[in-house]
């Protein structure tokens, strides 16, 4: 995946599909109606909600092309509540491709869970316990068996980080 038309074209034809069906064995009917990006070069979040098509998620190409350029391992961050959680937390990533799919599972869920608001006339939380619990499927059955060793990914991000730390310094000496 290198340009922006083979992400969309991923998420679209993959990673939306899969994420659905694992959606689907607990929420049969559940379908997404509305899947949009947007373009905007100072978009900073994505969005999963109900439209008025039903549920939907809103992705911000910038940050999703942000992801694809990362060289190297990377830390990804999610909330910070449960950005610590490891099923459902942050991760370090040895490619963006991980993070693409931790984003649509993350706002698939909540488009999910405004599937359910609707379908049990009930609401809780933006990041509460219906969402964790969507989150934590989509999580554990579509993304989280790429991850790989954390402990090592840990060492090694860790390790270039202190690198490039001493680089800087070396280079203000320099100066
Ligand atoms: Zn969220």
């Amino acid at each position: 995946m290198q340009t922006l038309r083979d992400i969309k074209e991923y998420i679209t034809y993959k990673a939306v599909p899969d994420c659905v069906s694992i959606i689907n064995k607990k929420l049969p009917n559940f379908k997404l109606a509305v899947l949009k990006f947007d373009d905007a070069s100072d978009r900073r979040s994505h969005r999963g909600g109900m439209y008025s098509k039903g549920p939907g998620i809103n992705l911000a190409t910038s940050l999703l092309k942000h992801w694809m350029d990362k060289q190297g391992i990377a830390r990804f961050y999610e909330y910070p509540a449960f950005d610590e959680d490891t099923v459902i937390g942050g991760a370090y990533i040895a490619e963006g491709k991980i993070a693409i799919d931790i984003i649509t599972a993350h706002e698939i869920a909540h488009a999910a869970q405004h599937y359910v608001y609707k379908l049990l006339n009930t609401r809780c939380k933006p990041h509460g316990p219906l969402w964790r619990d969507i989150y934590t499927t989509v999580r554990t059955e579509f993304v989280n068996g790429q991850l790989g060793d954390q402990a090592k990914l840990k060492q090694i991000y860790e390790k270039r980080l202190k690198e490039i730390k001493q680089e800087l310094l070396a280079r203000v000496g320099k100066e």
